[in-house]
């Protein structure tokens, strides 16, 4: 027997009422509840809690950021552009796989770590296109201390590796 979503039910209920809302409005009541943002790039909806991270700032489809933070989690920027990922580099405490990210605004320089559910074709892809970076780009880098990895092998095992299956 199928049991049909009745509109005075709870959480119906709560939907209904929030229909009078602006758009806007509702977006910012789903954005309270659940922590999340929306990417710029793609439009896909983002939490920011995922495995092996708790500050997630960027796409795991399209791998662009937003910048959100003024220092490492704080989501104090002003700024809020995206953030274009240029490479990856590996933590020079712990070796945990980072990937480097450019505010398409400020050009503000950051790093955020790989999350679990990252998409593994995007990563690729930016392992491939940071081979290709500009001079400028990485003497910038250069200028903020970061290395970047373009060791395949090295960030399969970073990716894959954790814990291993030997
Ligand atoms: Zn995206
Ligand atoms: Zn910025």
């Amino acid at each position: 027997m199928s049991r049909k979503w009745n509109e005075d039910d709870g959480p119906e209920r709560v939907q209904r009422d929030g229909k009078r809302l602006s758009r806007q409005a509702r977006s910012l009541l789903k954005q309270a509840r659940r922590p999340s943002f929306h990417c710029l790039r793609c439009g896909s909806e983002v939490p920011t809690e995922a495995s092996h991270t708790r500050h997630r700032n960027h796409c795991p489809i399209c791998l662009w950021s937003r910048h959100v933070d003024g220092s490492i989690g704080d989501r104090k920027s002003t700024c809020l552009v995206s953030m274009e990922p240029l490479g990856l580099t590996i933590k020079r405490d712990g070796g945990e796989l980072m990937i480097v990210h450019r505010c398409t605004g400020c050009r503000k320089i950051g790093k955020n770590r790989v999350a679990g559910d990252d998409n593994a074709a995007s990563i690729a892809a930016l392992l491939e296109s940071s081979a290709a970076l500009d001079e400028h780009t990485t003497a910038e880098l250069e200028a903020e201390g970061i290395e970047l990895c373009r060791d395949r092998d090295l960030v399969e095992e970073r990716l894959w590796g954790r814990g291993g299956t030997s």
